[in-house]
This record gives structure tokens, sequence and C-alpha cells, in this order.
């Protein structure tokens, strides 16, 4: 595959932490990457004259006739002109941004489609890109929501960030896709039709599963044009997150990128296999999952978090003039662990997200409807409530409790992997399962989060097909 030049990010974010002003000139070197990468559908090279030039509209502007959507064929202007800049205007000093075979001009912003051609010409779907590209230079980051269909906190939060943004007043460009599984979406499902985790296949093989295939797409045709890439999701099977970032903390520029946000919590959690931040990552792209609230609801408090969490970072990456620091920055956790039921009934929980306990604290009850014996789950550990069960039943050994446990940076590295995430199967949690067909294999570990599947059983899969 091949690798591009990148802005190092950490020298943008150290220039954004020095106050530079964000609409002086990019004279930096390390601004000159900005320049549009060649995509997979125009070589490397070619006059960008060629392609078709996106129709500069005002996102927020509600679409009322549905047609007038992209579809096959992106939003195109026929008659469009590169906008005149002047030259000696250096602080307009935006570049064209060529995404999905489409010139996308400096200081303007357009709604594109990404086609997954995973499915025949009749019934393709095709997936709403959002682009904003600023008047002046910068990284371009890009926000990723609804990898998992039925996630819908980052839907909102991408619309929220998309939709307020003024092409004039950005700096770089941001790349938004509100519904990356539009077709697990349109199901309620977290899943591809074939019953697959989108986000375990990438970045994805051209000749190899369905999944693999949309995820060789997508990865190719929008990811590679990120210089940073924040993929948004929420708890899964009945289980909530305080707002918080996933991100390999071991590597600097994603320590880095994890500092940006504001009042976010960090977890640390290290390599995971053919999701899309890690292959993100991979890729020299540095990459975080933001983690907010619970599948299935769409929740006030989570979405506000997460949109000014992105607002913090745009501002600190130098994409927007600072709006003012928003709140203190939170600890990151090197360690964390599941407190699991050790009896099955009714779950009860004794505390809240976000709340602070000691070891031997109680977190919740678990009841026996029939016998009425009710024992407690209690705390191992000092340290946070980050994740945790809703009310539900729940059997012998449910993943009910996620404890972020203080500890040092040293103190991460010795840990050995899979250590915080053991897999215990959990067909029961797949919502699903066809009753009348064995669960695909994957589905069977995927209980935990979205983002912590500590052994792989698709990459198996992948490599026996
Ligand atoms: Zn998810």
């Amino acid at each position: 595959m091949r690798t591009r030049k990148r802005p190092a990010l950490l020298t943008m974010l150290l220039l954004a932490t020095l106050h530079v002003q964000a609409d002086e000139p990019a004279s930096d070197a390390s601004l000159s990457a900005a320049e549009p990468p060649a995509n997979a559908t125009a070589a490397e090279g070619e006059p960008q004259a060629e392609l078709p030039r996106a129709r500069s509209i005002d996102l927020d502007e509600p679409v009322a006739d549905p047609a007038a959507l992209p579809g096959e064929s992106p939003t195109i202007d026929e008659e469009a002109v590169a906008p005149e800049v002047a030259e000696d205007d250096l602080a307009r000093s935006g570049t064209p941004l060529v995404l999905l075979g489409v010139e996308v001009p400096a200081a303007t912003a357009t709604r594109l489609a990404w086609l997954p051609g995973a499915s025949f010409e009749g019934i393709s779907v095709p997936t709403p890109v959002l682009v904003v590209n600023g008047a002046r230079a910068g990284p371009t980051l890009c926000l990723t929501a609804a990898l998992h269909g039925d996630e819908l906190n980052g839907i909102e939060i991408v619309r929220r960030v998309m939709y307020n943004l003024e092409p004039e007043e950005l700096s770089g460009a941001v790349i938004g896709v509100p519904i990356v599984n539009l077709q697990g979406f349109r199901r309620g499902s977290r899943y591809l039709p074939d019953r697959r985790d989108l986000n375990r296949y990438f970045p994805g093989n051209p000749t190899g599963s369905s999944a693999a295939r949309i995820a060789y797409s997508f990865f190719n045709q929008v990811i590679l044009h990120c210089d940073a890439l924040v993929d948004l999701h929420t708890g899964s099977f009945h289980r909530t997150n305080l707002p918080q970032l996933r991100a390999d903390l071991s590597h600097p520029e994603v320590l880095a990128l994890t500092q940006q946000f504001g009042a976010t919590v960090a977890l640390h959690s290290a390599r995971h296999g053919n999701t899309l931040r890690q292959a993100a990552v991979d890729h020299g792209i540095p990459a975080v999952t933001l983690e907010t609230g619970e599948s299935m609801r769409l929740q006030e408090d989570a979405v506000d978090h997460g949109v000014r969490g992105i607002r913090s970072l745009l501002s600190n990456m130098g994409m927007l003039k600072r709006s003012g620091f928003w709140g203190q920055a939170e600890p990151a956790y090197y360690r964390s662990a599941w407190v699991r039921a050790n009896s099955g009934g009714i779950l009860f929980n004794k505390v809240e997200l976000g709340e602070t306990v000691d070891e031997g604290d109680t977190l919740g009850t678990i009841t026996d409807p029939i016998t009425n014996v009710r024992s407690e789950v209690v705390s191992p550990y000092d340290g946070r409530v980050l994740g945790m069960a809703l009310n539900q039943v729940v059997l012998p050994g449910f993943a009910a409790y996620r404890i972020g446990i203080k500890s040092s940076q040293e103190e991460m590295s010795e840990l050995p992997q899979g250590e915080e995430t053991p897999a215990t199967p959990n067909p029961e949690l797949e919502p699903d399962a066809d009753p009348g067909l064995d669960p695909a294999p994957e589905l069977i570990d995927a209980d935990e989060d979205d983002d912590l599947a500590a052994f792989d059983i698709d990459a198996h899969l992948e490599a026996s097909e």
C-alpha cells in the first residue's frame, strides 16, 4: 500500500500549544503535506483540472429534495471554476482536497458519496461523506461514526461538528462520515448484513470477504486522506461508557492526540487487531476511539461531551481559532479491568458511571428471582467506573463493570497482552442471532465493547478463507 509523507502531528500540536496563530501562513515545512494526497482513483501526478469539482454548499442548510443528495455521482458543479486566490493573500493558503474522485476547492464545503462496492448495482447504497475544506492550509482530520450501525451518539456528534464548521474559519480540512455502516444502521444492527463486525476487518482486503472488501474500500478511498482520525463508538450489549478515549498510549503521536480533547478521560488500549483505529495507526495516521454512552440511544450529555471534545481538538490542532480551553485535563488510565458477575440473576447497580471506587466497595447486587438469594459484586480495585452494564438479567461471567486503575506509564508496559480483557465466549449476547442458524464464529467473542476483543477469531477466519 502506498504511503505518503505526513505532517508531523506532534509538531502541529506543539506549534498550536505555543499559541502560533492559526491564520499565519503555512511557512512551516511540516504543513506542506496538507496538500491533497492522490487518492485511489486519481493517479499521482494526474492534473487535477481533469477532476470534477465539488459544488460548494452550505452544509447546515436542510436539503428539501432528497434527489439533490449525492448518489452514484457526487455533487459536482460542471460550471465551477477554481476560486480566485490573490497572490498576495498569503493568509488564504488553503489547497484543494482530492477525495472520491472529486476536487473540493479550498474554502468550500460539500457532500460526497462513497460507494462501498459490496452489493450489486441495483441496490448499491451510496454512503454520505461530508467535507469542509478550510480557507487556510492545515491538517486533515477525519471523524467516523456508526461503524457499528446501532451506535447513534456518534452520528449526532459528527452532524453537530460538521454543520457548525465555516470553511472561511477553518485551517485544513475535516472529513466527516456520520454513518459508515449504513446497512447496519438501517436494520438497527451493530453488524453488516453478513453478520460480521466491520471493525474487525481493517485495513481490509480487495479479494476477501464482503466485510473485508467494504473495509478495504473505505480505508483506501477515505481514511488514507486523513492526518488524524477520531472513530466514534458507544458501549455495546446493554452497557454504557463514560465519555473516554481509547488509544495506544505507548505511541507518542497517539498519546499527544489524546491530550487535546479537554476534560476527557483516556484509557490505554494496546494493539487491537484489525480495528479501524489500529489500521490507521499502522499506516502512520494517529487515531483514537471516542466512546460515549450506550448503543441504540441518543443521549444529550454524551453527544455534548463528544462535540466539546472534538471542538477542543480542532482548536488545539490549530484548525480553529481558540474558543477557550474546556476543563482540566482528565487523567489517563494505563490499566483497566472488567469486574464480572459471579452469580446469575437481576443486576442492580449501586455505583454511577464515572464514580471513584475503593477496593471492597459494592458495585452492584445480583438477586436470583426464583430463590431470592442475593449477592454483591465487589470491586477488587481502587479506581474509577469507566464503563458498566445497565440494570438487567445477567449470567455468571457477565462483564459488568470496567474499572480504570491508576497506575504509572511504566506499569502499562509490564502488563502482558490481553490481561485486561480475558476472553469469555458470550454467545447469548448476540442480539442479531437467527435462532435457526449457528452464530457466525466471529460473533461469539463479541462481548465487552466495540474496541475490545482480546482474541480475534475473525483474524483466524480470514486467514483460512
Ligand atoms: Zn462500536
